[in-house]
């Protein structure tokens, strides 16, 4: 059966950018189609019907005409604003970020129910005031559950031995996690982990959002745990960054032969 031509979808805006005189294209995040472009044609005349409400940082209702190159949108409804989101510059960075990761992560066009209510509940969390840091630690963590690279944060990545809480350890991101003191790797003052980081990682894979915000932690173990998820998700997104590097060079390659037999 034929898709149809026409159909309505939940969706958040994750990039856009003016096109033309008065279009904008833009990237929007669904959940049963994934990522897709789109263009709102006319939207940056004062009249246009669409006007503001095609913004990000909200959860919209689309209505789409499929189209050759990009699917068209025909109406737009605000479901949620989450206006309070934007009251601090922090809070908006994050969100913006936020929807970087997602937008990293996501493939054109396939279905993904799971990170889309991910990014839609930690934009929730971040309208509701919850501390931003900890939104985004809570938001990495299970976006890497999404990508199928859950970090090991109990046994050693290599032997898969349950690590002792006494035990020596190092955080190997391009491994997958831990790495116990046994088994040959980089030297623990390059890859060094606090105790309290470690803790507060498993928290984050253990504890509920209302648990994690409750949580007192000293700065100094709230930053080690982000420069550690920082870690993780650049070796885990970076594959993604090197196959389009890859994807670009293979095209520059294939210009430069049509150029030479023009
Ligand atoms: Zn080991």
């Amino acid at each position: 059966m034929p898709s149809p031509r026409l159909y309505v979808t939940d969706a958040i805006v994750l990039t856009r950018f003016d096109y033309g005189e008065a279009d904008r294209i833009m990237t929007l995040f669904t959940p049963t189609h994934g990522k897709l472009k789109a263009i709102a044609k006319g939207v940056r005349r004062t009249k246009s019907r669409l006007g503001g409400s095609l913004e990000p940082m909200a959860e919209l209702r689309v209505a789409l005409a499929r189209g050759r190159t990009f699917d068209v949108v025909t109406q737009v409804q605000v479901s949620h604003a989450w206006l309070r989101l934007r009251d601090s510059l922090e809070s908006t960075a994050t969100a913006w970020y936020l929807a970087e990761l997602a937008d990293r992560s996501l493939e054109e066009r396939h279905e993904a129910e799971g990170l889309y209510a991910l990014l839609r509940r930690a934009y929730e969390l971040l309208d509701a005031g919850m501390d931003s840091g900890r939104v985004a630690r809570w938001y990495e963590m299970h976006l890497a559950d999404e990508m199928g690279v859950r970090p090991e944060v109990d046994r050693c990545v290599e032997c898969d031995r349950m690590m002792e809480a006494d035990e020596q350890f190092r955080w190997v991101p391009p491994l997958g996690g831990l790495l116990c003191s046994r088994c040959p790797g980089p030297p623990a003052d390059r890859a060094g982990l606090s105790l309290e980081a470690l803790k507060l990682l498993k928290a984050y894979q253990r504890l509920d959002v209302e648990a994690l915000a409750g949580l007192r932690l000293p700065p100094a173990v709230e930053r080690e745990v982000e420069g550690a998820m920082r870690d993780f998700l650049r070796v885990s997104l970076e594959r993604d960054a090197r196959s389009l590097q890859f994807l670009d060079e293979v095209r520059r390659a294939g210009d430069q032969l049509t150029g030479d037999r023009a």
